[in-house]
């Protein structure tokens, strides 16, 4: 990929409506085909919401890796800007024998809001279930962490919630911390890393997307920002040691900030409920991450916006919450943001360098 850094910044765009405009425009530039699926409500400026797909490669392809953005809403900016390099320079990946299909805005609604979860507060990335969520009771709902969380209406709050995490760090409680309030809950609609209780429209379509590609071996890359160190990539992969993935990941991702978020000390908790839980072989899923800022500004801001959604919806202090937790999760920076573009392309082609060393299917 040859580009300068404002040509790899400019990919990013400033709202959903333009972001989904430009995916749409390069699209039909190239002769693709947009299947566009409309979810219930408007966004914040009237516009329908919609997820959209592309697909890329030959059709007779039996490996189809899907290039998701928007899981988290507002993170989708990151992910659009992605997809869009994938639009202008496709003719630079040697695809073979693997399809790209793209899913613009799996949440349209967090996306368009600048909100990480949908309009009832569903973090789709904790939202697809096997067993009803009933069944977990979380004794940890009271903890007096999530307690502050819920409390976090202003500067003062805020101060409040960084001290007490910083405290509960200090006592070597971090671990246990992350996964209490990031692993997924059940219990309160008003909470954050809420999973829902029924599967989202989000979770529908994706599901349903996966169902007409069954006959294929599927690969995903979920594009996500705000976790781990300002401007640097991560893969997480949920694959265990002992899997023959496991080794691919290190084979084909070793000069990255791999996690294996099953055995490994890492940036994330193992969660609930994920996107990748769905493909039939999870373990071909990766999610990638890039850093934004330090974890405790990231909670801060989300716990202001949420507050706010609750509290002020529409009004000034939760658009400006909103727009703060866009600035958190998407930096202005031109750096940073060309920084995310080229290493999506690197970590891309080696994802399908490494799609491509795997024995055809129906082979012996
Ligand atoms: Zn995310």
């Amino acid at each position: 990929m040859i580009m300068n850094c404002a040509q790899r910044s400019d990919y990013f765009s400033s709202s959903y409506v333009e972001a989904r405009s430009r995916f749409n425009s390069k699209a039909q530039v190239r002769g693709l085909v947009v299947t566009t699926y409309t979810f219930a409500g408007k966004g914040v400026a009237g516009e329908a919401l919609t997820a959209d797909t592309v697909e890329l490669g030959d059709p007779r392809s039996s490996n189809v890796l899907f290039i998701v953005s928007g899981t988290h809403g507002v993170e989708g900016f990151a992910g659009s800007a992605c997809q869009l390099a994938v639009l202008d320079q496709i003719d630079a990946l040697k695809l073979g024998n693997c399809r790209i299909v793209l899913v613009h805005a799996l949440n349209p609604f967090g996306f368009s809001y600048f909100r990480r979860s949908n309009e009832y507060n569903v973090d789709i990335n904790r939202n697809f279930l096997t067993s009803r969520p009933t069944a977990i009771i979380d004794k940890n709902r009271e903890h007096a962490v999530i307690r502050q969380l819920r409390k976090t209406s202003n500067g003062y709050q805020s101060l409040k919630l960084s001290l007490m995490l910083v405290w509960q760090i200090i006592q070597g409680k971090k671990a246990a911390l992350q996964s209490l309030i990031t692993a997924g809950q059940y219990e309160n609609e008003r909470d954050l890393f809420f999973g829902g209780t029924t599967a989202s429209a989000s979770a529908q379509f994706w599901q349903d997307l996966l169902v007409k590609y069954q006959s294929n071996s599927l690969y995903l890359m979920d594009i996500h920002t705000g976790l781990g160190k300002r401007g640097q990539a991560y893969i997480l992969s949920e694959a265990q040691k002992s899997s023959a993935q496991y080794q691919d990941n290190h084979r084909f991702f070793k000069h990255c900030n791999l996690v294996h978020t099953a055995n490994d000390v890492s940036i994330s908790s193992q969660l609930r409920g994920t996107l990748s839980s769905r493909l039939p072989e999870p373990d071909k899923a990766i999610t990638l991450e890039y850093g934004t800022r330090g974890g405790l500004s990231v909670l801060c801001a989300l716990a202001l916006e949420n507050y706010h959604y609750w509290h002020n919806r529409g009004e000034q202090p939760h658009r400006q919450s909103a727009d703060r937790l866009k600035e958190i999760f998407i930096p202005q920076s031109r750096r940073w943001r060309a920084g995310v573009i080229e290493s999506f392309w690197q970590i891309l082609e080696r994802q399908i360098q490494l799609i491509h060393s795997k024995p055809k299917q129906g082979s012996l």
